[in-house]
This record gives structure tokens, C-alpha cells and sequence, in this order.
């Protein structure tokens, strides 16, 4: 072994597949501990960072004993957010034929920024595109991006409606920006997700510019408050809805939102970074009546569909508005219709990973029957776990569980509820995260991963109400 020569081709070709078959081999590893393994991580930081704290050396390293120690010491820190019993935040696994994909992508290592660069995957992104819009039943047509996550699909679609509503009180915004621009409001409800607030900020719509729209008990935007604030502005208006609000799921009443902004020519963005999903169940479709009217909807593949990070997808009905939002050209970027797929057209970025192939793939597997199941399936499971938890004595299921999304509180007290989470985690079956609804602390279980079983949500459930259990002998033996 020693350090690797780079002068010496043949070496470097034998090593290469070394190394890639030492990876697939801790790979496998990894994915296999995945359902057994302690859910969150047994590391703290300070152990992380001596384990992983080297000194550069000069000659550099051997690849294989890089990547052997690697593995070897991230191992403690890994959390096993792909498996099936992690419930924090909202974020997915990796469906096999999706990873593998991924692998392949990387492998592959095409710009996907421009199809004279990487024509393949530049077609194959387009026809995942065209499954996306067909999956959720969106207009065909619409221009799409394939970003980070919804962040960046949220500054996509943003800019694009940016540059239409201004383009129709004739202001052309990316040649004159904002400054002395007609006075561009936003619109969204008290429950906004911060990455929506993120984008605007990004774009030049200061925190000022943006007016919060009361919400109901469940977090929705109320239509009617929406129509009043509406009537009281009359510039460019751009309304920011949601589809799966990041705590209790719920959908804003979106069929009512797209008829106040039709009716006062405000451009409609919907934020439904996992509840899109929804629309390819025919049972929980209805939550979602009326969305394909909108103009531009912001989603991700890394949270419900299952893929690897990071894959966030940005869809805008007025393509015109989306490419001339995003596109960008050089001297040395081929002049190109709209017909021949360029990534950079549609994204803020140039160069980037084909991080649409683990999508499609994941589709094509799945097919839309496959996908419509994990999407119930998860639904059921949350509903399982609400059922489980509720049953038992101080337990308080605060949401109406619509979706994949379950808010509870135990002993109707913030310290027990926090005190709860930390026994769950510390005891490792498990991962929740916590939040505030109303006001108060909450535990927020999200189900969005492939593998998890009926089986999973039991044994998760006893070891939350065991948590409780031990929370509340604690407590009256103080
Ligand atoms: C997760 C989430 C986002 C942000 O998505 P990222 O992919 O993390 O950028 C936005 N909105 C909602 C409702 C979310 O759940």
C-alpha cells in the first residue's frame, strides 16, 4: 500500500476498483445494520471530531485504508435516518433502485447544467420531469428544475413569479431589479415555512414585504382572511399557499386560494415540499382539490419519494417566466431553443450533479400504483401510531391526522413532553423531533420512509409510552 503514485496510470486503474468495491462492501454493511442499528447517533461532537481530525499530510494517503477509515469513523455518528424507524423532521430514506442510480450518477459524472455536456441524462431528467407533472396531475408543459430541495425550489419558482407579475405592471426585474420597482407584496399564511421567507429574502423581497394571512387551529391559510388582504393591496401581488403544513399536515384551503388569486391577478405559489405527494393517492388526492390551478409548485424527491439527497424539484406552469427567471447565457453557452432540454435554464445553478436520474428511476420502479402505495402506507402507519399513543393515559394527539404528519403531548406539560423526547432518543428504538404548536411543546412524528412496517410503529410506539412511563416514576420519586 504507501501513498498512491498518480504517475503510475496502471496502479490507479487497479486501485479504482478496489476502492469501489470496498465501498459497496461498507455500504452494504451500513444498509444491512440499518433496521437493527440504535437510531440516533452514540457519538457526541467532541468524539467526532477527534475521530475525524487528521493531520494533511503531504504525500497523501492509501485510497483504500481512506475510505476503510472513514467508514470506521463516522460509524458512531451516523444517524439512521434512511431506516425505518426514524420519525424526526420530515425526511425520507433511499429506495434501493434509487441509490443505485445515484451511484451510477456519480459514476457518470455529467454536468447537468447543459445537454452538449451531457446529453443522456439531460433527456432522461426531461422525461422524469414530464412523469412529475403527469404524477401529481400538474399541466403539461410547465417548465421544471431539478434544485437542492425546496428551499431552492421555492427561490426558483419565486423568481419566476417575480419577473411575471412585475413583467405585467411593465417592469422588467432582471434588467432593473428592485429598486424603484413597483412594491411587490407577498402573501402567506401565519404558518409560512421559513424557507418560503428564505427565498424571498434571497430574491429581494425583504421580511416587510411579506404579510402574514391569519390561519385556522390546524395551520391552514383561511380563504376569506386571504381575500380581505388581498382587496387591500392593488400592486403586484405574488400568494405563497401550502400543502402539508410542516407540522399537522394539513392543506390550505387551495381551491378557494386559486379563485382569490385568479380573481385579483396575483400569482399563486404552492410550498408542498412532502404533501404534494398526496396527489397520487386517489384517497388523499381530494386534500389537494383545486392545486393544479396554481402557477408554480415547489416539492422534493428526498423527502416522500424516497431518493438521495439532494433532490428538490421546481415546477412553474408559465415556462416562459421560469427561463427567462433563471436563464443564463454566455459566449460560450450554445445558443438553444426551449425544445432542447439545458438544465441551466431552469435552475439557479450552472454546473450540477443529474440529480433527477435517482427520480427516475425511483418512478419507473414504483410506477404509479407502487408510489400511491407508500404514500398510503405511510399515511396508515401515522394514523397507527396516533391510535397506539392516544389510547394510553396523558397522551393528547393535538392534529387531525390527514396525512403523515402527528403532533402529541404527554401530561399536558412542556417539561414532560421534552423530558420524553430525550428518553426516546437516549434509548435509541427510535428518533422524534420536537417543536411548538399553539404555543406549546410538541413531539412531531413524521412517517415518509419506504421501509417502515406496521412492526416498526409498535415497537416505536411501546418505547414512547415507556418513556413516559419511566418520565413519570421519575417524577414522583422526586
Ligand atoms: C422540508 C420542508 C421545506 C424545505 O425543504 P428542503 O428540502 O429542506 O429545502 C419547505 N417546506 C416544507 C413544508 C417542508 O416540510
Amino acid at each position: 500500500m504507501g501513498t498512491h503514485d498518480l504517475g503510475d496510470y496502471s496502479r490507479c486503474m487497479d486501485e479504482r476498483y478496489a476502492v469501489l468495491d470496498d465501498a459497496a462492501g461498507l455500504a452494504r454493511g451500513y444498509l444491512d445494520s440499518l433496521p437493527s442499528r440504535r437510531v440516533g447517533p452514540s457519538a457526541d461532537l467532541e468524539e467526532l471530531r477527534s475521530r475525524l481530525r487528521r493531520a494533511l499530510t503531504d504525500g497523501g494517503e492509501d485510497p483504500r485504508s481512506v475510505i476503510a477509515d472513514l467508514a470506521r469513523d463516522v460509524e458512531p455518528g451516523l444517524v439512521a435516518s434512511a431506516g425505518p424507524r426514524y420519525f424526526g423532521f420530515v425526511i425520507g430514506g433511499t429506495l434501493p433502485v434509487a441509490l443505485a442510480a445515484d451511484w451510477l450518477t456519480s459514476a457518470w459524472d455529467q454536468n447537468a447544467g447543459g445537454y452538449v455536456a451531457a446529453p443522456a441524462v439531460s433527456i432522461a431528467e426531461e422525461v422524469a420531469a414530464g412523469w412529475v407533472c403527469e404524477l401529481l396531475g400538474l399541466p403539461a408543459g410547465c417548465g421544471v428544475g431539478f434544485v437542492t430541495g425546496c428551499q431552492m425550489a421555492h427561490f426558483t419558482c419565486l423568481a419566476a413569479a417575480r419577473h411575471a407579475v412585475l413583467r405585467d405592471a411593465g417592469w422588467d426585474v432582471e434588467a432593473r431589479g428592485l429598486q424603484g420597482a413597483p412594491e411587490l407584496v407577498v402573501f402567506a399564511g401565519e404558518q409560512v415555512h421559513v424557507t418560503v421567507t428564505v427565498a424571498c429574502r434571497m430574491l429581494g423581497i425583504d421580511t416587510e414585504r411579506i404579510r402574514s394571512v391569519p390561519a385556522d387551529g390546524q395551520g391552514r391559510m383561511r380563504a376569506d382572511e386571504l381575500e380581505r388582504a388581498l382587496r387591500g393591496h392593488d400592486g403586484p401581488a405574488i400568494v405563497c399557499a401550502q400543502a402539508g403544513e410542516v407540522n399537522t399536515g394539513a392543506f390550505d384551503p387551495l381551491a378557494d386560494v386559486v379563485a382569490a388569486c385568479r380573481e385579483r391577478g396575483a400569482w399563486c405559489h404552492v410550498d408542498g415540499a412532502f404533501g404534494l405527494w398526496a396527489a397520487v393517492s386517489p384517497t388523499r388526492r381530494p386534500l389537494l382539490a383545486g392545486f393544479e390551478r396554481a402557477d408554480s409548485w415547489a416539492t422534493d424527491g428526498h423527502k416522500w419519494l424516497n431518493v438521495p439527497y439532494d433532490c428538490g424539484i421546481a415546477v412553474v406552469a408559465d415556462r416562459s417566466a421560469h427561463r427567462a427567471a433563471m436563464t443564463s447565457t454566455s459566449a460560450y453557452i450554445p445558443e438553444h431553443d426551449d425544445d432542447v432540454p439545458w438544465g441551466l435554464d431552469w435552475t439557479p445553478e450552472l454546473s450540477r450533479r443529474a440529480r433527477g436520474i435517482p427520480l427516475y428511476a425511483a418512478v419507473r420502479s414504483l410506477g404509479r400504483r407502487g408510489l400511491a402505495d407508500m404514500v398510503d402506507r405511510c399515511c396508515d402507519l401515522a394514523a397507527r401510531i396516533a391510535d397506539r399513543l392516544a389510547e394510553a393515559d396523558g397522551v393528547e394527539v393535538l392534529n387531525d391526522v390527514v396525512l403523515n404528519q402527528v403532533l402529541v403531548r404527554f401530561g399536558g406539560d412542556d417539561g414532560v413532553t421534552t423530558a420524553v423526547i430525550d428518553r426516546v432518543q437516549a434509548q435509541g428504538t427510535c428518533w422524534l423531533s420536537g417543536s411548538t404548536f399553539r404555543g406549546q411543546a410538541v413531539v412531531r412524528i413524521s412517517v415518509v420512509g419506504w421501509q417502515t412496517t406496521p412492526a416498526d410503529i409498535d415497537r416505536s410506539a411501546d418505547a414512547i409510552l415507556a418513556a413516559l412511563a419511566a418520565e413519570r416514576a421519575a417524577r414522583a420519586a422526586r
